[in-house]
């Protein structure tokens, strides 16, 4: 369904919109080892129109289901994301009306992808070994994993610096 502001309901005063998309109607990837979103996403939008644009203003919140790349523990990290947009609907940068509705899906599920954790830690500065006995994770399984990405995330680091 996603969200959709219905253009001929845009009064004056500013309208809400509020509810929740569940992780498929977001089309949220699930192939990060240490950050998935299981939960559902919560927004709250106030919707003002001036003139020909649209401001939009709120809140995402949802909880992230994270491993620790360090201490690989699980846990889960509270997502809450200020949302600002400016909606044109003239002009070169005009955004796409579809049926009197602007589609607000694609915009909410790329703010909430960029707040994702590029390295999750459990708590700042985590330099725990995995083997600590105090966590319960299969390791394991998720070490290599975690190491891969460690890994290939410093020679993405070593490209750039060669291209520049
Ligand atoms: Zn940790």
């Amino acid at each position: 369904m996603g969200i959709l502001i219905r253009l001929k309901d845009l009064r004056d005063e500013d309208m809400i919109l509020e509810g929740e998309l569940t992780p498929e109607e977001l089309e949220m990837p699930h192939d990060d080892e240490c950050v998935d979103m299981k939960e559902n996403l919560h927004y709250y939008l106030t919707i003002n129109r001036q003139g020909d644009d649209i401001l939009v203003r709120g809140t995402l919140r949802t909880a992230l289901d994270c491993v620790c790349v360090r201490c690989l523990k699980a846990f889960k990290m509270p997502l809450n994301i200020r949302f600002d947009d400016l909606l044109a609907l003239e002009g070169e940068d005009k955004v796409e009306v579809k049926d009197d509705c602007i589609d607000l899906t694609y915009r909410v599920r790329e703010d909430t992808l960029l707040a994702y954790p590029q390295h999750p830690l459990c708590e700042k500065g985590c330099d725990r070994l995995p083997n600590d006995p105090s966590h319960r994770v299969d390791y394991q399984k998720l070490g290599s994993d975690a190491e891969m990405r460690e890994s290939s995330s410093a020679w993405n680091e070593l490209d750039k610096l060669k291209l520049e």
